[in-house]
């Protein structure tokens, strides 16, 4: 069994509930990848450049990732770093968002929301802003 490994472990693997297991089988066939729009594409990129902000930010306070709650299944799902900038740029290159690869049993109090992060690099941009703002 040589040459098996170059595709990235599913975590769902050999799981019947596998999400992905149906996107897959269906959507090569009918379904015609849209990709981005330049608008969309220009969002990811944001997203991507935020996303650098905000772990540089919150690791050394000890968050791991962000909180996003699921519009398919409505339930919050935890992604690391890593996993975030994976999904935009797995959403960049193919035109489709990943489904439901969230953390493995993850500890909420690491993970923070979109906004808190945000709220937080504001919070930090402003205090460095005012810095140096002295000398003007
Ligand atoms: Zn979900």
């Amino acid at each position: 069994m040589e040459g098996v490994h170059d595709e990235p472990i599913d975590p769902f693997s050999g799981d019947p509930a596998d999400p992905a297991a149906d996107l897959e089988s269906v959507s090569e066939d009918d379904d015609e990848l849209e990709p981005l729009s330049a608008a969309e594409r220009q969002d990811v990129l944001e997203d991507l450049a935020d996303l650098e902000i905000y772990q540089a930010l919150l690791t050394p306070v000890g968050i791991r990732g962000l909180v996003i709650e699921c519009e398919d299944c409505h339930e919050p799902h935890y992604f690391d770093w890593d996993l975030l900038r994976g999904n935009l740029k797995h959403l960049l290159s193919s035109g489709r968002p990943r489904v439901h690869e969230p953390a493995y049993d993850p500890d909420p109090d690491h993970y923070v929301t979109w906004e808190y992060a945000r709220g937080y690099a504001d919070g930090v941009h402003d205090t460095l802003a005012e810095g140096s703002d002295e000398e003007g």
